[in-house]
This record gives C-alpha cells, structure tokens and sequence, in this order.
C-alpha cells in the first residue's frame, strides 16, 4: 500500500469533517449515553505551546467575586470553621463557614476571619499578674509555647503590664511566686496598625523573640512572635477585598425566619458572600429568602441551591442570585438519592446547568463527589467555574475537631449536614433562635447523610499548592491557558472528550501491581 506524503499530515488532517473524539454536547446527550459522572468520561489532549507555569486559574465565584483559584471549602461542621476559612482565603480560594451553631458564634467565626492578618497571632493566650510561675509553666507544657503577655485582667484587650518568657521561667526557683515578680515591664511595643515588615524590623533591632502590639491606651491587642516572621509563608493569591484588604469570608445561612436574624449578625461581622444551604433549592423559602437579601443587603453576593437541573436555575436565577451551586447527592457522605430517589449524576448536573447559567453571567460551583485533582478539570470543562469540596479538604489540620487513632491511623470526624448525628446537633441548639431545620415538628429524623471519618492529610496549607499546580499541569496537557478558556474551548467544540467504559476506567486507574503506596505530593 502507497503512504501518503509526511509533509501533508497536517493538510491531510483538515479533510476530517470533525476533530477526532466528542464534543462536550454529545459526550453529554443523557438520551444516548445515560447520566454521567467525572469518572465516565476523558478529556482528549491538545498541544503544548506554554509552560504549566503560565496557566492562570483565575476563577469567578459569583457575578462581583473572582478568586485566584476555583477551590472552595464546603459549609459542613466538619470542614469550614474560621481557621479553614482564613487559609482557604490565604490560598487563594474561599470557605463557607457553616451554620449548624449559634449566629453569634457563626458571625464571631466570620469576624475572626475578617480581622486576620498574617503573621500576627491570631488568638493570643494572654495571663494575669497573679498566675503563679507554676501555673506558668505547666501552661507552656500544655500549649506547646512558653511566652506570654501580662494585661491588667488577663485578657486581650486590656492594659498591657508586662511579658514573661522561658528565659524568665525556666531557672526560676520559687514556683509559688507570682508572675509579677519576674515578668519583665519595661517592654517594647509595636502600636497598632503597623505593618509586618515594620514589625519584623523592631524585633529585629531590639533582639527580643516577641512584640505585642498595643492600642493607642497601651491595651495589649496581639503579637508577632520572631519565629512566626522567620517561618511566614507569602501568600500571593490571597483572596482579599479590593478595599478593605481583609480576607475574603463566605457563610452559609438557612431559609427560615430566624435565618434573617442569623444573616444581620453576619453581615455586621463584614461576610462577603452567602450561600443558602439547601439540597433541594427550587423552593418558595429560597426564592423569598434571595429576594429579601437583594432588596436588604444589595451589596451582598448571594449563591443559591442546590440545583441539578436548568429548570431549577432559571427560577433562582429569575429571583437574583448571584451564582449557583450545583449538586443532589454527589457529595462522599451523601445517601440522598437512596433516601429521596432525587438527584442526578453529577457530570449532567454541571453541564446542564452551566450551559444556562452561563447564559446569563451566572457562575456555577460545582458542589460533591470531587475526589481528586481530574474531577476538578472536568468540572470545569463542563462549564463550573469553582469547585465546592468537603471530603477532599476533611482530615486537614484546618478542620475542626480532634484528631483520634483507629486501625493504627490517623483519623478525624467527617460527616454529612443531614447526617443523624449532624441535624441533633442542631435539635439540641434549637431552643434559641438557631435551628438550622424546620422539622422540629418532624418526630423521626430522616438521613441524607451519613458520619465517618478520614485520614489525616496535613495542612491545608500544602495540599491546596498541590491542587494548584495539578490543575496547571492539566490544562497544559489539554492545551488552554487558562480555566476560563477551558469552558471556552469546551463550548465550542475545540476541546475534546472520550466516554470510558468500565474496562477503560480499570486501565486507567493502577492495575496488576501486588503492591504499591500512592503518594500524591511530597
Ligand atoms: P433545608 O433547610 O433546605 O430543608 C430542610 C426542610 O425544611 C425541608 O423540608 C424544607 O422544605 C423545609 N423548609 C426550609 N425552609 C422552610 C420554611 N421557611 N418554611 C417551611 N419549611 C421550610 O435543608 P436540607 O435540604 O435538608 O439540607 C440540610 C443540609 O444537608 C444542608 O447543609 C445541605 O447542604 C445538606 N445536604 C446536601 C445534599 C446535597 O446533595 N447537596 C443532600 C442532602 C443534604
Ligand atoms: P521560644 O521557643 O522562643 O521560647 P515560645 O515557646 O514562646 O518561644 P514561639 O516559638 O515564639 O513560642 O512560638 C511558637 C508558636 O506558638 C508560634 O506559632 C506562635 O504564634 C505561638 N504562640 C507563641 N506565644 C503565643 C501566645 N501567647 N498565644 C498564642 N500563641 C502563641
Ligand atoms: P530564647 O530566645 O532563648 O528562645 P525566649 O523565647 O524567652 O528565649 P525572648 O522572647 O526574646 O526569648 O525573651 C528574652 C527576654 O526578653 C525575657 O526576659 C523576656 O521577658 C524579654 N522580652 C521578650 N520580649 C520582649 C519585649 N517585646 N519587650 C521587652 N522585653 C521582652
Ligand atoms: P464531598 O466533597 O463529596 O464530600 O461532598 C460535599 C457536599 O455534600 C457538600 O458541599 C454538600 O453539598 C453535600 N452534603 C453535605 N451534607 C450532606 C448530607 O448529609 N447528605 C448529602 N449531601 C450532603
């Protein structure tokens, strides 16, 4: 048989009607290939012309909110209270802190968020003249630090009187003196406001390991700590408000009554976005419940759902949301379409509901069931603009709860919203005005949700850089630049898709090794 000339592969190449593999609308026709999800399916590769280095993962959270990268930390118990809210922000990325809790304990959260500023210490154990050395050093033992600032009451906040440290602990003899004995009270001070590096260099130029920062009335309000500065990470796409340059801060809020009363204390805390946290969001409560937020807090970015099909975002997108947040029973701990028989798989969800949203500028997160760096992308492909993540982020240092061994491993609590032990939790709130469910009438709670737990993955801090450069690394092998072109592309058919079978998805996972460890980043 007679080869065609090498030199014309690529005019060859442009006889075919079609580029090889699927576009986006036919992978996704449900009528042929059923409901899919993120494993049903590949992404075709394009060419390399760029460095992974130049992909930008900039992504838009809401119609008035871009964030440097997709990544979201979900509004479960489990997973976003304000320490993963502040390094989800400092990452690049947003968390929604939930609301199965008091308002003002959820509004404290948000406040706490809203006035972080790196390298300063965040909540400051501060002692009182009276403790004795002691009391001291078995607090240093039990906390793991050894200096502590003295303030008139002991609390933040009041007059600071002096300092005491392990050099002022550790070779004293009398353990019943007081602190004030030996706390030194000629202090040197950082006022309020200043900024780190001017920090850093006081410290610097008066050799001390701490500086408390004071108010103008010498009330003792923080401090930077020498090896905090030494160690501090930079943290170049911190999501911050253009004008205040605090961190970004999300919650989520209920559709009820008392939710209005939850979601003033919100907004005085500074939130900037909030999600109505609902599985099923096509309802009366969240359409009243968007429209009373528009006409009170106009400023206030609001996302709505859950939602799986367009015909569910066009009412939330008709009564003023700002963004969707799609997914019914994708999320790991989820038994939703067990229980309910209601849902879809997730890929369907994200493309049908993308491909209308986008429509009118309306972002979409794509919420549950990602389990890895691939389901990100292809959430993306399908039209998301960020993806809301719960059990990739549980088990992080940042989430809250304690970690416990079992099996020999390192484990920690991770648990659905609608999970028993979850919606008790808010029974035994709801005596004040915090039940996050109407269903106290309900005399048997029904699950959507289960409780487990998880393995300990380490700082956050670590493993969202991970997912920052897997994406990066993807979008080079597909050929775009950047996310936003990723859905570009997609809609127009430039970027390609192949359905896997089961035995594609078998070749493409690791198979015929006795053994092996799958370690994912170093
Ligand atoms: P929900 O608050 O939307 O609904 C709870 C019940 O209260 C529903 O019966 C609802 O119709 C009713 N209700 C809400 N507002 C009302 C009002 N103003 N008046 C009268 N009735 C009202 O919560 P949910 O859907 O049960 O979800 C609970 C939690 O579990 C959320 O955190 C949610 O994200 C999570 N969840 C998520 C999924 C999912 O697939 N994404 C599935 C199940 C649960
Ligand atoms: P040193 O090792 O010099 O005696 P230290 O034990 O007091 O100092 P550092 O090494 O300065 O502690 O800090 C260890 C960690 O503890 C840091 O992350 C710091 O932010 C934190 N830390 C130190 N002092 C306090 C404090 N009083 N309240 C809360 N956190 C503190
Ligand atoms: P080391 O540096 O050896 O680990 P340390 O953590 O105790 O010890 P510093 O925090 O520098 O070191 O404390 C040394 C001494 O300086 C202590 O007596 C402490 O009370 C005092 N000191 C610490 N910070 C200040 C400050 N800002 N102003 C005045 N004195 C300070
Ligand atoms: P994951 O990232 O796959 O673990 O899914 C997290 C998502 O699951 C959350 O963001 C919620 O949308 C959803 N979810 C939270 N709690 C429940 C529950 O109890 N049942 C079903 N879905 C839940």
């Amino acid at each position: 048989m007679a080869f065609l000339d090498c030199n014309k592969a690529m005019d060859y190449l442009s006889t075919y009607k079609e580029k090889d593999g699927l576009s986006v609308k036919d992978l996704m026709n449900s009528k042929v290939n059923g409901g899919l999800t993120y494993n049903d399916f590949l992404i075709l590769p394009g060419k390399i012309v760029f460095t992974s280095k130049d992909v930008s993962l900039d992504s838009k959270l809401t119609k008035n909110i871009t964030l440097r990268t997709p990544f979201i930390s979900s509004p479960m118990d489990t997973v976003t209270e304000s320490d993963m809210a502040i390094k989800m922000a400092l990452s690049g990325g947003i968390g929604f802190i939930h609301h199965n809790c008091a308002p003002e304990e959820q509004a404290n959260m948000v406040r706490k968020v809203k006035k972080y500023e790196n390298g300063f210490i965040n909540d400051p154990v501060v002692i009182s003249k009276d403790h004795t050395v002691a009391e001291i050093k078995a607090l240093g033992k039990k906390l793991g630090f050894t200096s502590f600032p003295v303030t008139e009451n002991g609390k933040v906040g009041s007059k600071l009187i002096g300092i005491v440290t392990s050099r002022d602990t550790e070779f004293h003899e009398g353990d019943q003196d007081p602190i004030a004995d030996i706390m030194t009270t000629d202090l040197i001070t950082g006022k309020y406001g200043i900024s780190l590096e001017e920090g850093n260099r006081i410290l610097m130029e008066s050799k001390k390991g701490k500086l408390p920062i004071v108010d103008d009335a010498g009330n003792f309000v923080t401090m930077l700590s020498l090896t905090d500065l030494q160690k501090n990470q930079k943290f170049p796409y911190a999501s911050k408000s253009p004008h205040s340059k605090q961190l970004l801060c999300g919650a989520s809020i209920g559709t009820l009554d008392v939710d209005r009363i939850r979601l003033a204390k919100l907004v005085e805390a500074g939130v900037d976005v909030v999600v109505i946290d609902s599985s099923q969001g096509d309802s009366v409560f969240q359409i009243e419940m968007i429209q009373f937020i528009k006409s009170t807090y106009p400023k206030l970015e609001v996302i709505a759902g859950n939602v799986v099909c367009r015909e569910q975002a066009a009412e939330l997108i008709a009564a003023g949301a700002d963004g969707l947040r799609i997914g019914m029973g994708s999320g790991s701990i989820c038994i939703t379409q067990e229980v309910m028989a209601c849902g879809r798989p997730q890929g369907t969800a994200v493309y049908n509901v993308c491909e209308f949203s986008n429509k009118f500028g309306v972002p979409c997160i794509a919420d549950g069931g990602i389990q890895n760096i691939g389901h990100i992308i292809k959430a993306i492909a399908l039209g998301a603009s960020c993806v809301m993540m719960g059990g990739l982020l549980a088990g992080t240092t940042e989430t809250p709860g304690d970690y416990f061994y079992r099996d020999g491993k390192r484990l920690k609590l991770y648990r659905g919203m609608g999970s028993i032990d979850a919606m008790q939790k808010t029974h035994q709130n709801a005596n004040a005005s915090t039940s996050r469910y109407f269903s106290q009438g309900d005399k048997v709670l029904v699950a959507q949700g289960v409780a487990g737990s998880v393995e300990d993955k380490g700082s956050i801090v670590k493993f969202i850089p991970y997912l920052f450069n897997g994406l990066q690394h993807s979008c080079q092998d597909i050929g775009v630049r950047s996310l936003a072109a990723l859905t570009e592309e997609t809609a127009k058919g430039t970027v390609r898709f192949e359905l896997r079978t089961p035995s594609a998805q078998y070749e493409g996972g690791v198979h015929n090794l006795h053994s092996y460890e799958k370690k994912l980043h170093n």
